[in-house]
Protein backbone atom coordinates (compact mmCIF):
# COMPACT_ATOMS: atom_id res chain seq x y z
CA UNK A 1 0.00 0.00 0.00
CA UNK A 2 2.81 2.57 -0.92
CA UNK A 3 -0.17 4.99 -1.88
CA UNK A 4 -0.44 5.91 1.57
CA UNK A 5 3.30 6.26 2.24
CA UNK A 6 2.95 9.97 0.77
CA UNK A 7 0.57 10.98 3.69
CA UNK A 8 1.37 12.71 6.87
CA UNK A 9 1.80 10.61 9.70
CA UNK A 10 -1.29 11.13 11.39
CA UNK A 11 -3.55 10.28 9.06
CA UNK A 12 -1.30 6.96 8.12
CA UNK A 13 -1.96 6.19 12.08
CA UNK A 14 -5.63 6.78 11.75
CA UNK A 15 -5.45 4.44 8.89
CA UNK A 16 -3.30 1.97 10.21
CA UNK A 17 -5.41 1.80 13.07
CA UNK A 18 -8.54 1.39 11.28
CA UNK A 19 -7.34 -1.45 9.46
CA UNK A 20 -6.08 -3.45 12.41
CA UNK A 21 -9.54 -2.93 14.12
CA UNK A 22 -11.16 -3.82 11.35
CA UNK A 23 -9.29 -7.11 10.92
CA UNK A 24 -9.71 -8.09 14.60
CA UNK A 25 -13.55 -7.65 14.06
CA UNK A 26 -13.49 -9.43 10.65
CA UNK A 27 -14.32 -6.79 8.59
CA UNK A 28 -13.26 -4.81 5.43
CA UNK A 29 -13.18 -1.02 5.83
CA UNK A 30 -12.76 0.23 2.18
CA UNK A 31 -10.94 3.79 1.96
CA UNK A 32 -13.47 5.69 -0.79
CA UNK A 33 -14.74 8.68 -3.20
CA UNK A 34 -12.64 12.07 -2.51
CA UNK A 35 -9.70 10.25 -0.51
CA UNK A 36 -8.67 7.46 -3.55
CA UNK A 37 -9.42 10.35 -5.78
CA UNK A 38 -7.18 12.63 -3.83
CA UNK A 39 -4.21 9.86 -3.16
CA UNK A 40 -4.28 8.87 -6.51
CA UNK A 41 -3.75 12.59 -7.72
CA UNK A 42 -0.75 12.59 -5.30
CA UNK A 43 -2.66 15.06 -2.86
CA UNK A 44 -1.21 15.30 0.52
CA UNK A 45 -3.86 15.64 2.93
CA UNK A 46 -7.18 13.60 2.85
CA UNK A 47 -10.26 13.68 4.50
CA UNK A 48 -10.90 10.07 5.85
CA UNK A 49 -14.15 8.43 4.76
CA UNK A 50 -14.86 4.65 4.76
CA UNK A 51 -17.10 2.42 3.88
CA UNK A 52 -17.97 -1.24 5.13
CA UNK A 53 -19.86 -3.61 3.78
CA UNK A 54 -21.30 -5.28 6.86
CA UNK A 55 -23.12 -2.64 9.52
CA UNK A 56 -20.49 -0.07 9.94
CA UNK A 57 -22.06 0.77 13.70
CA UNK A 58 -19.46 -1.92 14.94
CA UNK A 59 -16.44 -0.97 13.67
CA UNK A 60 -17.50 2.82 14.55
CA UNK A 61 -17.73 1.67 17.87
CA UNK A 62 -14.33 -0.66 18.27
CA UNK A 63 -12.89 2.53 16.80
CA UNK A 64 -14.13 5.32 18.99
CA UNK A 65 -13.08 2.45 22.16
CA UNK A 66 -9.45 2.04 21.40
CA UNK A 67 -8.93 5.64 20.61
CA UNK A 68 -11.37 6.62 24.10
CA UNK A 69 -13.27 8.95 21.22
CA UNK A 70 -16.47 8.91 20.89
CA UNK A 71 -18.91 7.79 18.15
CA UNK A 72 -21.99 10.04 16.74
CA UNK A 73 -24.35 8.33 14.24
CA UNK A 74 -26.59 9.39 11.58
CA UNK A 75 -29.00 6.97 11.28
CA UNK A 76 -30.82 7.99 8.27
CA UNK A 77 -27.87 8.17 6.21
CA UNK A 78 -26.32 4.61 7.77
CA UNK A 79 -23.14 6.93 8.43
CA UNK A 80 -20.76 7.51 11.87
CA UNK A 81 -18.28 10.00 12.82
CA UNK A 82 -15.79 8.71 15.03
CA UNK A 83 -13.76 11.99 16.86
CA UNK A 84 -10.92 11.42 19.77
CA UNK A 85 -8.69 14.45 20.66
CA UNK A 86 -5.56 14.92 18.88
CA UNK A 87 -6.76 12.08 16.05
CA UNK A 88 -8.44 13.10 12.10
CA UNK A 89 -12.34 12.48 12.39
CA UNK A 90 -13.21 9.24 10.36
CA UNK A 91 -16.62 9.39 8.84
CA UNK A 92 -17.97 5.48 8.38
CA UNK A 93 -20.99 4.61 6.27
CA UNK A 94 -22.12 0.98 5.93
CA UNK A 95 -22.31 0.57 1.84
CA UNK A 96 -25.36 0.99 0.30
CA UNK A 97 -28.03 1.34 -2.44
CA UNK A 98 -29.82 4.54 -3.53
CA UNK A 99 -33.10 4.33 -5.56
CA UNK A 100 -34.47 7.89 -6.91
CA UNK A 101 -37.92 7.47 -6.53
CA UNK A 102 -38.48 10.92 -7.87
CA UNK A 103 -36.14 13.62 -9.62
CA UNK A 104 -34.58 15.96 -7.51
CA UNK A 105 -35.72 14.28 -4.39
CA UNK A 106 -33.12 12.53 -2.32
CA UNK A 107 -32.98 8.88 -2.96
CA UNK A 108 -34.49 6.16 -0.48
CA UNK A 109 -31.12 4.21 0.96
CA UNK A 110 -31.02 0.40 1.83
CA UNK A 111 -27.86 -1.77 2.94
CA UNK A 112 -25.89 -2.96 -0.31
CA UNK A 113 -22.92 -4.80 -1.25
CA UNK A 114 -19.74 -2.39 -2.14
CA UNK A 115 -20.37 -2.49 -5.65
CA UNK A 116 -23.68 -0.99 -5.40
CA UNK A 117 -22.07 1.67 -3.52
CA UNK A 118 -19.46 2.24 -5.94
CA UNK A 119 -21.96 2.75 -8.86
CA UNK A 120 -24.34 4.84 -7.19
CA UNK A 121 -21.96 7.61 -6.85
CA UNK A 122 -21.87 10.96 -8.86
CA UNK A 123 -18.54 10.60 -10.70
CA UNK A 124 -16.31 7.97 -11.85
CA UNK A 125 -13.44 9.34 -9.92
CA UNK A 126 -15.54 9.62 -6.78
CA UNK A 127 -16.34 6.01 -7.21
CA UNK A 128 -13.02 4.04 -6.61
CA UNK A 129 -12.50 1.98 -3.37
CA UNK A 130 -9.14 0.97 -1.59
CA UNK A 131 -9.54 -2.25 0.48
CA UNK A 132 -7.46 -1.18 3.84
CA UNK A 133 -6.81 -4.95 4.19
CA UNK A 134 -5.33 -6.63 1.08
CA UNK A 135 -4.77 -3.22 -0.71
CA UNK A 136 -7.12 -4.32 -4.07
CA UNK A 137 -8.87 -1.34 -5.95
CA UNK A 138 -11.91 -1.42 -6.32
CA UNK A 139 -13.02 0.75 -9.45
CA UNK A 140 -15.94 -0.65 -11.08
CA UNK A 141 -16.66 2.48 -13.46
CA UNK A 142 -12.79 2.91 -14.77
CA UNK A 143 -12.38 6.33 -12.61
CA UNK A 144 -8.27 5.41 -12.86
CA UNK A 145 -8.41 5.87 -16.29
CA UNK A 146 -10.55 9.14 -16.16
CA UNK A 147 -8.14 10.13 -14.04
CA UNK A 148 -5.45 9.54 -16.29
CA UNK A 149 -7.43 11.06 -18.65
CA UNK A 150 -8.55 14.70 -16.54
CA UNK A 151 -12.20 14.34 -17.06
CA UNK A 152 -15.61 13.78 -14.82
CA UNK A 153 -17.90 11.51 -15.94
CA UNK A 154 -21.17 10.52 -14.86
CA UNK A 155 -22.00 6.87 -14.39
CA UNK A 156 -25.60 6.95 -16.43
CA UNK A 157 -27.37 8.83 -18.32
CA UNK A 158 -30.12 9.75 -15.76
CA UNK A 159 -27.79 10.92 -13.44
CA UNK A 160 -28.01 15.12 -13.56
CA UNK A 161 -31.82 14.50 -13.84
CA UNK A 162 -31.86 11.96 -10.31
CA UNK A 163 -29.67 14.42 -8.56
CA UNK A 164 -29.29 17.89 -10.13
CA UNK A 165 -27.28 19.31 -7.27
CA UNK A 166 -24.72 16.90 -9.40
CA UNK A 167 -24.27 19.98 -12.20
CA UNK A 168 -23.02 21.86 -9.35
CA UNK A 169 -20.74 19.05 -8.12
CA UNK A 170 -18.83 18.36 -11.88
CA UNK A 171 -18.37 22.31 -12.18
CA UNK A 172 -16.75 22.79 -9.23
CA UNK A 173 -14.81 19.58 -9.21
CA UNK A 174 -13.37 20.19 -12.48
CA UNK A 175 -12.70 23.31 -11.98
CA UNK A 176 -10.47 22.00 -8.76
CA UNK A 177 -8.89 19.37 -10.26
CA UNK A 178 -8.16 21.40 -13.94
CA UNK A 179 -10.28 18.58 -14.88
CA UNK A 180 -12.72 18.93 -18.24
CA UNK A 181 -16.20 17.58 -18.23
CA UNK A 182 -15.87 14.37 -20.68
CA UNK A 183 -17.70 15.42 -23.70
CA UNK A 184 -21.46 13.17 -23.41
CA UNK A 185 -21.18 14.43 -19.51
CA UNK A 186 -21.07 17.76 -20.76
CA UNK A 187 -23.72 17.54 -23.00
CA UNK A 188 -26.20 15.38 -20.61
CA UNK A 189 -25.33 18.87 -18.05
CA UNK A 190 -26.37 21.09 -20.68
CA UNK A 191 -29.63 18.91 -21.24
CA UNK A 192 -30.87 18.86 -18.07
CA UNK A 193 -30.23 21.94 -17.29
CA UNK A 194 -32.16 22.44 -20.58
CA UNK A 195 -34.92 20.67 -19.45
CA UNK A 196 -35.20 22.65 -15.65
CA UNK A 197 -34.00 19.79 -14.02
CA UNK A 198 -32.84 22.04 -10.87
CA UNK A 199 -36.57 22.93 -10.51
CA UNK A 200 -37.02 19.93 -8.79
CA UNK A 201 -34.34 20.07 -6.24
CA UNK A 202 -35.15 23.17 -3.08
CA UNK A 203 -33.24 26.54 -3.16
CA UNK A 204 -31.84 26.29 -0.02
CA UNK A 205 -29.87 22.66 -1.63
CA UNK A 206 -28.87 25.03 -4.32
CA UNK A 207 -27.80 27.80 -2.17
CA UNK A 208 -25.55 25.42 -0.50
CA UNK A 209 -23.99 24.38 -3.39
CA UNK A 210 -23.43 28.04 -4.85
CA UNK A 211 -21.79 28.46 -1.02
CA UNK A 212 -19.81 25.68 -1.76
CA UNK A 213 -18.54 26.93 -5.02
CA UNK A 214 -17.57 30.31 -3.20
CA UNK A 215 -15.37 28.42 -0.82
CA UNK A 216 -12.90 27.38 -3.90
CA UNK A 217 -10.19 28.63 -4.39
CA UNK A 218 -11.87 28.60 -8.51
CA UNK A 219 -14.39 30.23 -7.26
CA UNK A 220 -14.27 32.93 -10.33
CA UNK A 221 -14.15 30.66 -12.78
CA UNK A 222 -16.66 28.30 -11.48
CA UNK A 223 -19.36 30.60 -11.06
CA UNK A 224 -18.86 32.35 -14.30
CA UNK A 225 -19.24 28.64 -15.69
CA UNK A 226 -22.83 27.80 -13.42
CA UNK A 227 -23.96 31.59 -14.55
CA UNK A 228 -23.33 31.02 -18.21
CA UNK A 229 -25.03 27.40 -18.21
CA UNK A 230 -27.77 28.83 -17.08
CA UNK A 231 -27.62 27.08 -13.33
CA UNK A 232 -28.06 29.96 -11.68
CA UNK A 233 -31.53 30.94 -13.07
CA UNK A 234 -33.56 28.75 -10.40
CA UNK A 235 -32.17 31.30 -8.01
CA UNK A 236 -32.01 34.77 -9.79
CA UNK A 237 -33.97 34.50 -13.12
CA UNK A 238 -32.01 35.32 -16.55
CA UNK A 239 -29.55 38.16 -15.53
CA UNK A 240 -27.45 39.55 -18.30
CA UNK A 241 -23.66 39.87 -16.63
CA UNK A 242 -21.45 40.77 -19.38
CA UNK A 243 -18.60 41.21 -17.04
CA UNK A 244 -19.15 38.63 -14.67
CA UNK A 245 -15.75 37.32 -14.83
CA UNK A 246 -13.29 40.01 -14.16
CA UNK A 247 -15.82 41.41 -11.28
CA UNK A 248 -15.46 37.79 -9.65
CA UNK A 249 -11.56 38.07 -10.35
CA UNK A 250 -11.27 41.15 -9.07
CA UNK A 251 -12.91 40.27 -5.87
CA UNK A 252 -11.07 37.23 -5.34
CA UNK A 253 -8.09 38.89 -5.40
CA UNK A 254 -9.26 41.71 -2.80
CA UNK A 255 -10.62 38.41 -0.49
CA UNK A 256 -6.69 37.58 -0.49
CA UNK A 257 -5.72 41.25 1.58
CA UNK A 258 -9.43 41.14 3.26
CA UNK A 259 -9.82 37.43 4.81
CA UNK A 260 -12.47 38.95 7.52
CA UNK A 261 -15.13 40.48 4.72
CA UNK A 262 -18.04 38.19 3.84
CA UNK A 263 -17.12 36.25 0.54
CA UNK A 264 -20.72 35.35 0.51
CA UNK A 265 -21.98 38.63 0.42
CA UNK A 266 -19.43 39.79 -2.11
CA UNK A 267 -19.76 37.16 -4.70
CA UNK A 268 -23.36 37.02 -4.36
CA UNK A 269 -23.79 41.16 -5.00
CA UNK A 270 -21.18 40.15 -8.45
CA UNK A 271 -23.50 37.97 -9.55
CA UNK A 272 -26.43 40.29 -8.77
CA UNK A 273 -24.66 42.77 -10.03
CA UNK A 274 -26.64 46.19 -11.42
CA UNK A 275 -29.97 44.26 -10.50
CA UNK A 276 -30.61 42.55 -7.15
CA UNK A 277 -33.52 42.41 -4.96
CA UNK A 278 -34.65 40.80 -1.66
CA UNK A 279 -36.23 38.42 -3.42
CA UNK A 280 -33.04 37.45 -5.09
CA UNK A 281 -31.70 35.50 -1.56
CA UNK A 282 -34.56 33.23 -0.92
CA UNK A 283 -33.42 30.15 0.61
CA UNK A 284 -29.90 31.52 1.05
CA UNK A 285 -30.54 31.99 5.04
CA UNK A 286 -29.00 35.81 4.83
CA UNK A 287 -29.69 37.46 7.48
CA UNK A 288 -31.45 41.05 6.91
CA UNK A 289 -27.68 42.48 7.58
CA UNK A 290 -26.36 40.24 4.87
CA UNK A 291 -28.75 40.49 2.59
CA UNK A 292 -29.21 44.63 2.77
CA UNK A 293 -25.44 44.41 2.23
CA UNK A 294 -25.77 42.38 -0.85
CA UNK A 295 -28.54 44.54 -2.05
CA UNK A 296 -25.86 47.67 -1.63
CA UNK A 297 -22.69 46.35 -3.33
CA UNK A 298 -24.71 44.95 -6.08
CA UNK A 299 -26.89 47.99 -6.71
CA UNK A 300 -25.09 51.08 -5.50
CA UNK A 301 -21.77 50.56 -6.48
CA UNK A 302 -22.18 53.58 -9.20
CA UNK A 303 -23.84 55.59 -6.82
CA UNK A 304 -20.44 55.50 -4.22
CA UNK A 305 -17.95 55.84 -7.00
CA UNK A 306 -19.27 58.92 -8.42
CA UNK A 307 -19.42 60.43 -4.68
CA UNK A 308 -16.30 59.70 -3.62
CA UNK A 309 -15.16 61.25 -7.51
CA UNK A 310 -16.37 64.31 -6.22
CA UNK A 311 -14.65 64.08 -2.52
CA UNK A 312 -12.07 66.20 -2.31
CA UNK A 313 -10.64 65.54 1.11
CA UNK A 314 -9.74 62.72 3.93
CA UNK A 315 -12.66 64.33 5.59
CA UNK A 316 -15.21 63.79 3.17
CA UNK A 317 -14.16 60.23 1.91
CA UNK A 318 -13.81 59.06 5.37
CA UNK A 319 -17.68 60.19 6.00
CA UNK A 320 -18.68 58.37 2.37
CA UNK A 321 -16.56 54.92 3.56
CA UNK A 322 -18.04 54.95 7.03
CA UNK A 323 -21.57 55.06 5.51
CA UNK A 324 -20.93 51.92 3.52
CA UNK A 325 -20.52 48.06 4.43
CA UNK A 326 -17.04 46.59 4.50
CA UNK A 327 -17.61 44.70 1.59
CA UNK A 328 -18.84 47.89 -0.17
CA UNK A 329 -15.30 49.21 0.78
CA UNK A 330 -13.30 45.63 -0.68
CA UNK A 331 -15.48 46.59 -3.94
CA UNK A 332 -14.34 49.77 -4.37
CA UNK A 333 -10.69 48.65 -3.96
CA UNK A 334 -11.47 46.11 -6.13
CA UNK A 335 -12.71 48.33 -8.77
CA UNK A 336 -10.87 51.42 -8.29
CA UNK A 337 -7.08 51.11 -8.40
CA UNK A 338 -7.30 54.83 -7.31
CA UNK A 339 -8.75 54.95 -4.52
CA UNK A 340 -7.00 52.42 -2.66
CA UNK A 341 -4.09 54.38 -0.86
CA UNK A 342 -6.92 56.58 0.06
CA UNK A 343 -8.77 53.55 1.85
CA UNK A 344 -5.56 52.34 3.55
CA UNK A 345 -5.04 56.03 4.86
CA UNK A 346 -9.31 55.21 6.27
CA UNK A 347 -7.93 51.92 7.42
CA UNK A 348 -5.17 53.37 9.45
CA UNK A 349 -7.44 56.12 10.61
CA UNK A 350 -10.15 53.92 12.22
CA UNK A 351 -7.25 51.42 13.66
CA UNK A 352 -5.72 54.52 15.05
CA UNK A 353 -5.65 54.99 19.23
CA UNK A 354 -4.93 58.05 21.44
CA UNK A 355 -3.48 56.76 24.85
CA UNK A 356 -5.99 58.84 26.36
CA UNK A 357 -9.21 58.56 28.32
CA UNK A 358 -12.59 59.86 29.36
CA UNK A 359 -11.19 60.00 32.97
CA UNK A 360 -8.14 62.63 31.48
CA UNK A 361 -10.39 65.16 30.65
CA UNK A 362 -11.14 66.00 33.83
CA UNK A 363 -14.70 66.95 32.77
CA UNK A 364 -18.25 65.49 34.27
CA UNK A 365 -19.09 62.45 32.17
CA UNK A 366 -21.60 62.72 29.17
CA UNK A 367 -21.97 62.51 25.87
CA UNK A 368 -19.15 65.34 25.08
CA UNK A 369 -16.68 62.81 26.47
CA UNK A 370 -16.56 60.64 23.50
CA UNK A 371 -17.35 63.62 21.24
CA UNK A 372 -13.65 65.38 22.49
CA UNK A 373 -12.15 62.41 22.31
CA UNK A 374 -12.86 61.29 18.79
CA UNK A 375 -12.41 64.96 17.55
CA UNK A 376 -9.05 64.71 19.27
CA UNK A 377 -8.25 61.70 17.45
CA UNK A 378 -8.57 63.14 14.32
CA UNK A 379 -7.09 66.54 14.47
CA UNK A 380 -3.85 64.17 15.97
CA UNK A 381 -4.34 61.74 13.20
CA UNK A 382 -4.55 64.52 10.16
CA UNK A 383 -1.34 66.36 11.86
CA UNK A 384 -3.38 69.21 13.25
CA UNK A 385 -2.18 68.82 16.20
CA UNK A 386 1.02 67.06 17.67
CA UNK A 387 0.22 63.74 19.78
CA UNK A 388 1.92 66.14 23.17
CA UNK A 389 -0.95 68.41 22.60
CA UNK A 390 -3.44 65.64 22.32
CA UNK A 391 -4.72 65.82 26.21
CA UNK A 392 -4.89 69.45 27.00
CA UNK A 393 -6.96 69.83 23.59
CA UNK A 394 -9.54 67.13 24.20
CA UNK A 395 -10.04 68.82 27.71
CA UNK A 396 -10.56 72.21 26.00
CA UNK A 397 -12.85 70.74 22.92
CA UNK A 398 -14.95 68.82 26.17
CA UNK A 399 -15.08 71.83 28.55
CA UNK A 400 -16.47 74.23 24.80
CA UNK A 401 -18.90 71.18 23.90
CA UNK A 402 -20.21 71.48 28.06
CA UNK A 403 -20.99 74.69 27.64
CA UNK A 404 -22.68 74.31 24.56
CA UNK A 405 -25.19 72.08 26.16
CA UNK A 406 -25.48 74.48 29.13
CA UNK A 407 -26.27 78.03 27.06
P1 LIG B 1 -14.31 17.05 -1.21
O1 LIG B 1 -12.85 17.05 -1.37
O2 LIG B 1 -14.98 18.30 -1.71
O3 LIG B 1 -14.80 16.62 0.15
P2 LIG B 1 -15.52 14.59 -2.04
O4 LIG B 1 -15.48 13.82 -3.33
O5 LIG B 1 -15.03 13.90 -0.82
O6 LIG B 1 -14.79 15.95 -2.28
P3 LIG B 1 -18.00 14.92 -0.60
O7 LIG B 1 -19.06 15.94 -0.80
O8 LIG B 1 -17.24 14.90 0.66
O9 LIG B 1 -17.03 15.04 -1.85
O10 LIG B 1 -18.70 13.52 -0.84
C1 LIG B 1 -18.03 12.29 -0.57
C2 LIG B 1 -18.36 11.26 -1.66
O11 LIG B 1 -19.75 10.98 -1.67
C3 LIG B 1 -18.02 11.71 -3.08
O12 LIG B 1 -16.68 11.41 -3.40
C4 LIG B 1 -19.00 10.90 -3.91
O13 LIG B 1 -18.51 9.61 -4.12
C5 LIG B 1 -20.21 10.80 -3.01
N1 LIG B 1 -21.20 11.85 -3.28
C6 LIG B 1 -21.29 13.08 -2.72
N2 LIG B 1 -22.33 13.78 -3.21
C7 LIG B 1 -22.94 12.97 -4.11
C8 LIG B 1 -24.08 13.10 -4.96
N3 LIG B 1 -24.80 14.23 -4.99
N4 LIG B 1 -24.40 12.05 -5.74
C9 LIG B 1 -23.68 10.90 -5.70
N5 LIG B 1 -22.59 10.73 -4.95
C10 LIG B 1 -22.22 11.73 -4.15
MG1 LIG C 1 -15.15 14.80 1.19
Amino acid sequence: MNLLQELPSQQRRAIELVREVAQEKDTHAYLVGGPVRDILLGRQSIDIDLTVEQDASTLARALAKRLDGRVRSFPQFLTYKVTAPEFPEIDLATARKERYRKPGALPAVSAGRLKDDLIRRDFSINAIALDLIDGKMHDPTNGASDLEARVVRVLHERSFIDDPTRIFRATRLAARLGFTLEAHTAELMRAAIAADALSTVSKERIWRELFLAMDEIEAPRILTELSQDGALEPLFGRKGNGTLRARLEAIHAELAANPDVDRYVLYTGALLHGDASPIDFEGSGFSQKRARAVVEIANELPRVLEELSAATDDRERFLIYRSVSPEMLVLVAAERADERAHLQRFHEYVDFRLPLRGNDLEVPGGPHVAKALEETRQAVFSGEIPAEQARAYAKAVARRLLEEVHQ
